[in-house]
């Protein structure tokens, strides 16, 4: 006959903590808490299988279930040498539900089961005290009407029991339940009897075997309530599962003054500190720590922050003792944090739970590397215990997890981190009140034209555009907290003011805008900083060390360039040139060269940008010195370096000392139907190569200035947008010409690679024909997502949350590679890349590049590195690490 029922005593257990799927997480731990030779109070586990076997078939029991749960009670009552329903001496258990995965809270519980009219007075002999025995009594009539009999009501109504309970002491004229005398309390057990009868036509059952058996059903039902459905929903958590049904010998933390209840994590939960950390309660429940009617009271001496109030260590020195121990077997055992709880009965100690506690991401790094050094793990084991999204958080200040914030709008998390200040709503007021204080910039959308204002703002929030709108490109790459795509705003630029619903936000107000959830908050959030040294900066060379992809980093400026190699960045894997001609001073050149009327016009310009392009690359290569640094020649439509406005065309005609007309025709003339899809990337390099060449003058320049230094430079020039070889061959024509001419001049060899983005989805399928002619490929994911979807990538916040509530794509594709579509398309290109050049370095550079799942698939496919913003640079360490542990364990 197939086993339904486990049993577990102290050193006698028939589970352990292996069988989780069968006995849930709390009968599996129990089990082997009790194996471990830790005083657990004797009691069954039923199996997750007798629960899938009564919902398959109507509420009935396997056969054999209720010959082994009386076995079981048997073995209990054996142990513990009191009988199930005897009047003088009897057994009283809990019963209560566990699946294989905590849900806190979802399923129901009776405790006290096994009291009736006949055995309350052998608890009353059993406790010497007939008010607890009856105070008892009257919490279990109350649970199993509620819980059993089906009586306990909607969330937002009062209990019934509750309210004869009220009125009990109203009667009475007391304040407390505790001021109620045994009588009260015989009294309300026959009134909540009363209520039973009266609401359910039913009687209490007086029979503890039936008492037992109504339980068991109530917590199997409580699988499939409401709350329990939408938290597996929520949590992923298979509905087929089912709950295992803990029966357990109830000890009472409520005998008295010498009795009591506590919870405690091994260590700290907040900082990871190797300190014992809990709360207790003397003379009370376990429901009454955790339902926090009482404040409860501090378990260690060290812990004490108000001297009036009296540690367990000080009350109860022995059990305290015992607790240390506990806690040192558990650790030692379990190799990780412990959340536990306990009860105290007559100063005896039972512990009730054990399990792996929930922590903060910074104790969850700290607990990992303590615990590598204390030998209780090894590194590979603390680098798997701590993953990549969770660091992310380490980097950033982020808002206080405790603090209460109000909420007015959500969009999606761009940029992680938590920054406040006051609204501005355009770039310039961000520039100026920046000198005053910290603003937060919220635009309906940022175009190039806003960049120094996103400089000067702690955060940036829009109303429009996806995870790779410019916004959020640009928020990240600065490594400032951005949210984008927040569609419940509307943004008003005239009356300098948004909205959500009635809510209206107006210039210098306060508001908090959390990158890391998409959270906007009116006011100010508290924060909490980052910290990146110690413990966290360990653990990232024990990830080094595992991984095998190298880590390379997004970085348009020195400034970003040095804060990613702080970070671990490893070369610079993208460097976005346009960027540089976004700043103040530079625009202005730059639209000279566009309004140019002929290649002369435009050498002019370009001349004046040179220089500037010299310095920003001098800077770059000093700060990457020794590593390798890619740099994308010019990539977006020029339309995005013209004004659009009528007022602001005029502004700048004016500065250009050209007619408003002419600007605006140059304007108007640039203006396309998908600009995506339109004169931009290498498109631009062969139709104006003076551009190309200007920009290969400049990279070349600087890289022999930065070698006569002393320093070491290993430049990479990237096409863009690459489609077909002959588009690479003509840019590739220019630099390599370029080159060799400053070189020359110079007197200086440097080795040197032309490359290519991977970006149209053409590309990967003739990879093999570009290989014969570049030396690296770099994935541009970012636009092969958007091609390769026809998604246009400024515009999917309008559909894209859309489709992923609605389950037609399980995620944003911007944001985490589309493995089985556009990841086929990099396969491609890979294999057919390679099958003509081996050796050819290839890596990703879209957004991607710092997104674990996709970092795991760049791994998988052979790429030689991932290059993302600085901030996910960590990120994007541990992740390779992880793919590595993953590919290990998969072997
Ligand atoms: C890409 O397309 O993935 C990329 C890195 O380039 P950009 O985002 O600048 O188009
Ligand atoms: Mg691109």
């Amino acid at each position: 006959m197939k086993k339904y029922v486990y049993f577990f005593a102290k050193n006698k257990s028939e589970g352990n903590a292996q069988m989780r799927d069968l006995l849930g997480g709390k009968g599996a731990n129990l089990a082997e808490m009790a194996r471990l030779g830790i005083p657990v109070p004797p009691g069954f586990t039923i199996t997750t299988e007798a629960c899938t076997y009564f919902y398959q078939n109507n509420g009935q029991y396997p056969e054999g279930l209720k010959e082994q749960v009386l076995e079981g009670m048997k073995r209990i009552e054996e142990e513990v040498g009191r009988k199930f329903g005897d009047s003088q001496n009897p057994l009283l258990v809990s019963v209560r539900s566990g699946a294989r995965v905590s849900m806190p809270g979802m399923m129901d519980t009776v405790l006290n089961l096994g009291l009736n009219d006949e055995t309350v007075k052998g608890l009353v002999k059993l406790s010497g005290d007939e008010r607890f025995a009856y105070d008892c009594y009257r919490r279990f009539v109350q649970m199993y009407g509620d819980v059993v009999m089906g009586l306990k009501p909607e969330e937002k109504e009062m209990d019934p029991f509750e309210k004869l309970l009220e009125k009990k002491k109203e009667e009475r004229g007391v304040k407390f339940d505790t001021e109620l005398t045994a009588d009260d309390l015989k009294e309300l057990v026959q009134e909540f009897k009363n209520l039973i009868r009266e609401k359910k036509g039913e009687e209490f059952p007086e029979d503890p075997w039936e008492q037992l058996w109504g339980a068991i059903d109530a917590v199997f039902l409580s699988w499939n309530n409401k709350r329990a459905i939408e938290y597996r929903k929520i949590h992923g958590i298979p509905d087929h599962w089912g709950t295992a049904v803990n029966v357990q010998t109830m000890v009472f933390g409520n005998m008295g003054e010498d009795s009591g209840t506590g919870v405690a994590f091994t260590r700290d939960p907040a900082t990871g500190e190797n300190v014992f950390y809990g709360e207790y309660l003397l003379n009370a429940q376990g429901e009454d720590v955790v339902a926090g009617i009482r404040t409860p009271l501090p378990l260690s001496k060290a812990q004490k922050t108000d001297e009036s109030l009296p540690s367990l260590e000080e009350i109860m020195p022995q059990v305290y003792q015992e607790l240390l121990k506990i806690r040192e077997i558990l650790e030692k055992h379990y190799r990780d944090m412990q959340d536990i709880e306990f009860t105290i009965e007559k100063g005896k100690l039972y512990m009730l739970q054990t399990r792996t506690g929930k922590r903060t991401a910074q104790a969850n790094v700290k607990i990992a590397v303590d615990m590598c050094k204390e030998g209780l793990i090894d590194k590979k084991e603390a680098v798997r215990r701590v993953k990549p999204e969770e660091i992310d958080q380490l980097l950033h200040p982020m808002i206080d997890p405790k603090a209460k914030v109000e909420v007015i709008a959500k969009g999606l998390p761009a940029s992680p981190g938590a920054a406040k200040g006051k609204v501005v709503f355009s770039a310039q007021d961000a520039v100026e009140e920046s000198k005053e204080g910290e603003v937060i910039l919220v635009r309906m959308e940022t175009s190039p034209e806003d960049i120094a204002g996103m400089h000067a703002a702690q955060g940036i929030l829009t109303a429009r555009g996806g995870m790779t709108s410019h916004a959020a490109v640009v928020a990240r790459g600065m490594g400032k907290p951005c949210v984008v795509g927040c569609e419940s705003i509307t943004v008003d630029y005239e009356k300098e003011e948004f909205r959500v619903g009635d809510i209206v936000v107006k210039r210098g107000e306060v508001i908090t805008i959390d990158g890391s959830t998409g959270r906007v908050i009116l006011g100010s959030a508290p924060m909490v900083e980052p910290q990146l040294k110690g413990e966290f900066a360990e653990l990232m060379r024990w990830a080094d060390e595992i991984r095998k992809l190298g880590v390379r980093t997004n970085a348009d400026t020195p400034h970003d360039a040095k804060l990613a190699r702080e970070f671990g960045a490893e070369g610079i894997g993208l460097c976005r040139t346009e960027h540089m001609f976004f700043a103040p001073d530079r625009i202005k050149a730059m639209r000279e060269m566009i309004i140019a009327r002929d290649a002369e016009g435009r050498k002019k310009a370009l001349e004046k940008l040179l220089p500037m392009q010299r310095e920003d690359f001098i800077g770059i290569f000093r700060v990457m010195e020794g590593l390798p640094v890619i740099i994308r020649l010019l990539d977006p439509p020029l339309h995005e370096f013209l004004p659009q406005e009528d007022e602001q065309i005029r502004e700048i005609a004016e500065e250009l000392g050209v007619s408003f007309e002419e600007l605006k025709a140059k304007v108007e003339g640039l203006r396309e139907l998908n600009p995506m899809l339109g004169h931009r990337g290498c498109r631009l390099g062969i139709t104006y190569p003076e551009i190309t060449e200007m920009q290969a003058k400049a990279i070349f320049e600087a890289a022999c200035q930065v070698y006569k230094e002393g320093k070491k430079v290993i430049p990479e020039i990237m096409v863009p947008l690459v489609g077909d070889v002959n588009e690479f061959r003509n840019q590739k024509e220019i630099i390599v010409r370029v080159a060799e001419e400053v070189m020359e001049k110079e007197g200086i060899k440097i080795e040197y690679m032309v490359g290519t983005m991977i970006e149209i989805p053409r590309a990967c399928l003739v990879a093999d024909e570009i290989a014969k002619e570049a030396d690296f490929f770099s994935f541009g994911t970012n636009d092969l997502t958007q091609m390769g979807f026809g998604f246009s990538r400024d515009d999917v916040g309008k559909f894209v949350p859309y489709y992923i509530e609605k389950g037609i794509l399980p995620r944003d594709p911007f944001s985490s590679l589309d493995i089985k579509g556009i990841g086929a398309l990099v396969k491609i290109g890979i294999e057919k890349g390679r099958s003509v050049k081996p050796e050819l370095e290839i890596g990703i550079c879209g957004e991607h590049g710092g997104d674990p799942d996709s970092i795991k698939f760049c791994h998988k496919v052979g790429m030689n590195y991932v290059s993302c913003s600085p901030f996910r640079v960590p990120v994007a360490r541990l992740s390779a690490a992880h793919a590595v542990l993953e590919e290990e364990e998969e072997k």
